[in-house]
């Protein structure tokens, strides 16, 4: 009989009030069912959203370095169990637990910055224009924030919203992944061990269409945080915009990746396979694009292909595999569906381009790496994220070109270049059309403490990490104290 696992609302592990689940799988073996998950509905988010309002009015009135405190304990937790978390994240997402564990620590890395924001969070003293007035602004907490999370990084992503809200005194209602629901129980155990009040964090199971849809539409959820696809996060700023409420969007990207003719090219090739493959392409930042300057172009794929066949796919657990599967049967059908575009369209198939041979393969959803040159400005693989193994080589003829070319699609998240030249590295900097770009590095790497996020359809203006998110996270309030004991008009009584 599988397990079967259970929300967290109104501070207890309950059933769907739906009475129904889903399955998941592990996507290296599927015949490997981790257990049962609720598929929650509109009833399981009113419940969630009772209790947070209640969490909310207890956790705004501790004091941010006290709140800060829990969170810091979050961090030790996650130290502790940091490696079976990791294990329990590989079995249900298919990345290798080298990756895992580096999505853990992401979360630590976000817990331990929160801790000393709780000291921070600062707001500003100014000087009135009025005599005997004082002037000032402070953050204040905002209420109940509405999470949704995709399945790539099952934990990082979702620390990186919940930890800042937590910290500036809101409730959160977590709906997660339908892909990874485990990570995410597996967290929420760790913030009530770390003594965060139980109603201040609710877990809600189920699927985008029907528990995320109410957390959204719900009117006691004062903001909203969502990652994921540009499609959905356009159907969720729709809803938002109508209802007036607080929207970050973190969405998709069509990163490149630039070789100039100077590049370090061992370096490049070391970049390109991990921005390429790593995570088997299912990163907002991989680099599913290559940008490269004639003269290196033939070496440099030659190298790519060479070192992409013998990349080792296998179940993530395994410690000699470097390649995972694909997390499930329809991002594997949208990855071959892409590969015949691309052919159609006139690319040439360089290497790759199918599910690997082989019996350990029959029951995951691996995909080899692919490399697709003779790629044009334009083209649908050029254009339009994939979010597989599938690398779009474009031969170019200078850096203008390079940099017209990365910055001609619809994304804006990630880029990177590959050169000695420090004139081209900071022309690069400048005026590739990016949230981040890489110098000599792939476009994959963020750190927790600097702002992340894209700019044009990868986002709506906001970041996470860094400091910048607990803007997002907290109401700004101005207060004015004015002492004179007598009326002073602003703008009117300045003199004197
Ligand atoms: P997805 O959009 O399919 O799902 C993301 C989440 O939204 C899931 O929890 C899902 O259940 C929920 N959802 C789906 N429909 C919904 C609806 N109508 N209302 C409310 N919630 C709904 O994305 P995914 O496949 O899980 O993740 C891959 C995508 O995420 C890629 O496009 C990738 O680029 C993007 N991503 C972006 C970042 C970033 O920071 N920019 C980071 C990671 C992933």
């Amino acid at each position: 009989m599988a397990e079967r696992f259970r929300n967290f609302i109104a501070g207890q592990w309950a059933p769907p009030a739906t009475d129904d689940y889903f399955e998941n799988r592990n996507p290296a073996e599927w015949t490997d069912l981790i257990g049962l998950f609720p598929r929650s509905g509109p009833e399981d988010v009113r419940r969630a959203v009772e209790s947070a309002r209640r969490g909310f009015a207890e956790w705004s009135r501790t004091p941010a370095p006290v709140r800060g405190e829990v969170l810091h304990r979050v961090g030790d937790l996650l130290v502790e169990h940091k490696d079976r978390i990791a294990r329990a994240m590989t079995r249900e997402m298919g990345k290798v637990v080298l990756e895992t564990k580096g999505d853990v620590q992401e979360g630590i890395d976000t817990a331990y910055y929160a801790h000393t924001e709780g000291r921070r969070l600062f707001g500003r003293t100014v000087p009135s224009e009025l005599r005997n007035k004082w002037a000032m602004s402070y953050r204040r907490p905002i209420g109940v924030a509405g999470v949704i999370t995709p399945f790539n990084f099952p934990l990082a992503v979702p620390t990186w919203k919940l930890f800042p809200a937590l910290l500036c005194g809101n409730a959160v209602i977590w709906k997660p992944s339908e892909d990874v629901p485990h990570t995410a129980n597996l967290l929420v155990e760790v913030l009530l061990e770390a003594g965060l009040p139980p109603e201040v964090i609710q877990v809600v199971h189920g699927l985008g269409e029907a528990a995320g849809k109410a957390l959204v539409e719900h009117p006691g959820v004062d903001v909203i945080s969502f990652t994921g696809s540009t499609e959905t996060g356009a159907i969720i700023g729709a809803t938002c915009g109508r209802m007036h409420k607080r929207l970050s969007l973190e969405m998709g990207g069509k990163n490149a990746m630039i070789v100039l003719e100077d590049a370090d090219l061992d370096l490049a090739l070391d970049g390109v396979l991990w921005g390429g493959f790593g995570t088997t392409g299912q990163r907002c930042t991989a680099t599913s694009r290559l940008i490269v300057q004639e003269r290196v172009h033939d070496k440099l794929v030659q190298l790519i292909c060479d070192r992409a066949e013998r990349l080792r796919l296998g179940p993530g657990l395994e410690p000699s595999t470097e390649v995972g599967p694909l997390i499930n049967e329809a991002a594997r059908k949208k990855v071959e569906y892409y590969v015949g575009v691309g052919q159609e369209e006139g690319a040439t198939l360089a290497t790759g381009g199918a599910k690997p041979a082989g019996k350990a393969f029959d029951c995951g959803w691996f995909y080899r790496p692919t490399v697709l040159t003779g790629v044009k400005p334009g083209m649908r693989v050029e254009q339009e994220e994939i979010f597989g193994p599938v690398l779009s080589v474009i031969r170019v003829g200078s850096l203008d070109e390079a940099i017209r070319v990365n910055n001609d699609v619809a994304y804006g998240l990630s880029s990177s270049i590959y050169t000695r030249n420090v004139n081209a590295a900071f022309r690069a900097m400048q005026d590739l059309d990016n949230g981040i770009t890489y110098v000599n590095a792939p476009t994959i790497g963020a750190e927790a403490h600097l702002p992340f996020g894209g700019v044009k359809q990868t986002g709506n203006g906001h970041r996470e990490g860094g400091w910048e998110v607990y803007d997002f996270y907290s109401e700004t309030k101005v207060v004015y104290v004015d002492y004179s004991g007598k009326l002073q008009r602003a703008q009117i009584d300045t003199e004197g």
